[in-house]
């Protein structure tokens, strides 16, 4: 597409986010939350099943997670929040009962907002909601064969939907504010959030119009998308696709869309031009919920959360574009928070190891480590004290992240020790000299690469193990 055709449009995104929280059980009955591991329809019962009679029981848990997740969205909540469930009335055979509870016009979570770095400026994207409800069965439709096949494993566990303002300009922004809800479940401590399993799925609604007009274009909603790539690359194609129809004086069609991985296109699964009529009331058999504003405000302590974290990185002189490197780890993160609250002049030193090797080791190996924030900041204090070098540093972290020890005599026992005992050093020094005589009348007459040789050969005599810098110091205050 021509650049001066693209620059005409500006394009705008909304996306709506699909959370399972991580409860034991399920959003109204005590199946299990996690289905992973089991055969399909084997975690259900007469109430995720959708049997005449049964009444559903709120799960307390995912009410508190709703408000924790409420409160890293930066939702203000009321002195006294009234919220409901409501029916979402749908007839299809992934929903036994033939409605979804759901919640419509009082949500758990109100108006609130995610901010996040990019490019050099801050995002601020606005959430216009997120509400509870439980999740629908599983559908699947066996190649070549004239029937589907129903698993309701899932049927009921517990989803926060998170709805964003229509905020979202350019892929990037698209990307980068999934990131970071991906990064705030996580932080908050609300949900798995393993994408493969479909923890965390992406709706993302993408129109355009010409730059300057008032009104939003018509939407096109993509469903389901469970990766970053997929969510930048559907406002990527749709955008496209949308410029082109407009262009060519046709009207973009309100319709929901899937993504195809494989031809890394958006296609068309069913138009929504007609208003889907959902007959939505007030669920019968929940009562409605009033939650006192300190009871929302139990929920939401955290330590720290992503911008918590770039503020302190960036306080100890972290580039942004480093800081995502551990903010994206939310583990790791959580290290160096300790760390650096035991010993903030370590901070830098930490962080050098745990956005650097321990990222590659965890994927090597896995996340197992015997590494804490205290040994992590003793190795950083013997580095600082120029016992160790930054290479043999490396080296003791990665042993001791395999095998707990005492660092100072894992060192020494591996050889790791860097020599600065001056006196030794001293000795050593001036033995070299009286070995040396030319090497030393050559540097005194004024030949420089005499005093390189004079270094190599001290630290020969120290086995490699001596401080460099405290050589050269060594050395200069004996030649004169
Ligand atoms: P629905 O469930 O019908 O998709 P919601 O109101 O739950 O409706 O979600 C609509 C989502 O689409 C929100 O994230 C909103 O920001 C976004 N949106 C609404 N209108 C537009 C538009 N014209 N272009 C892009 N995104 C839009
Ligand atoms: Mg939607
Ligand atoms: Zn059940």
């Amino acid at each position: 597409m021509k650049p001066e055709i693209r620059d005409k449009y500006e394009v705008v995104i909304g996306i709506e986010c699909h959370v399972q929280l991580a409860t034991k059980s399920k959003l109204f009955c005590s199946c299990d939350n996690d289905s992973r591991e089991a055969e399909p329809n084997t975690n259900v019962c007469e109430v995720c099943f959708g049997m005449p009679g049964t009444l559903p029981v709120l799960n307390k848990r995912a009410v508190e997670l709703a408000m924790r997740l409420g409160k890293a969205l930066n939702y203000e909540y009321p002195e006294k929040l009234h919220t409901k469930f409501d029916r979402k009335n749908y007839f299809y055979p992934d929903s036994p009962k033939g409605y979804q509870i759901t919640q419509f016009d009082e949500p758990i979570v109100g108006e609130g907002f995610v901010e996040f770095p990019l490019e050099g400026r801050t995002v601020r994207i606005g959430i216009t909601r997120a509400h509870l409800e439980g999740d629908a069965g599983k559908l699947t439709h066996p190649e070549g064969k004239d029937y589907s096949l129903v698993d309701l494993n899932r049927a009921e566990t517990p989803l926060v939907e998170i709805v964003s303002e229509p905020d979202m300009r350019t892929p990037a922004e698209a990307k980068g504010y999934a990131q970071e809800l991906y990064n705030l479940v996580r932080y908050a401590g609300v949900s798995q959030a393993n994408l493969y399993y479909g923890n965390m799925r992406f709706d993302v609604n993408v129109s355009v119009r010409l730059k300057g007009a008032k009104e939003l274009g018509t939407r096109t909603e993509t469903k389901n998308l469970n990766s970053f790539k997929a969510i930048e690359r559907t406002v990527e194609y749709e955008t496209r696709r949308q410029i082109v129809l407009v262009e060519h004086g046709d009207r973009v069609r309100q319709e929901t869309r899937g993504w195809n991985d494989a031809k890394q296109q958006t296609y068309p699964m069913r138009s929504k031009e007609d208003a889907d009529e959902y007959r939505y009331f007030p669920e019968p058999d929940l009562p409605p919920l009033v939650i006192p504003r300190a009871m929302a405000a139990a929920q939401g302590h955290f330590d720290f959360l992503p911008a918590d974290l770039r503020v302190l990185l960036a306080k100890v002189g972290i580039s942004p574009r480093d800081a995502e490197v551990l903010v994206g780890e939310p583990e790791l993160a959580r290290v160096w928070y300790e760390a650096h609250k035991l010993e903030p002049k370590h901070a830098r030193f930490v962080f050098t190891w745990l956005a650097g090797p321990e990222i590659k080791l965890r994927e090597d190996h896995g996340p197992e480590s015997q590494l804490t924030p205290r040994i992590l900041n003793q190795v950083a204090a013997m580095a600082a004290a120029g016992q160790l070098s930054s290479t043999n540093a490396k080296e003791l972290l990665g042993l001791l992240r395999a095998h707990a020890a005492d660092p100072s005599k894992l060192a020494s026992e591996r050889g790791l020790m860097q020599e600065s005992n001056e006196g030794e050093l001293a000795k050593i020094v001036e033995q070299v000299m009286a070995d040396h005589p030319q090497a030393v009348a050559d540097y005194r007459a004024g030949n420089q690469r005499a005093f390189g040789a004079l270094v190599g050969a001290s630290m020969k005599a120290t086995k490699g193990k001596g401080n460099p810098p405290l050589i050269n110091q060594l050395l200069k205050d004996r030649l004169g």
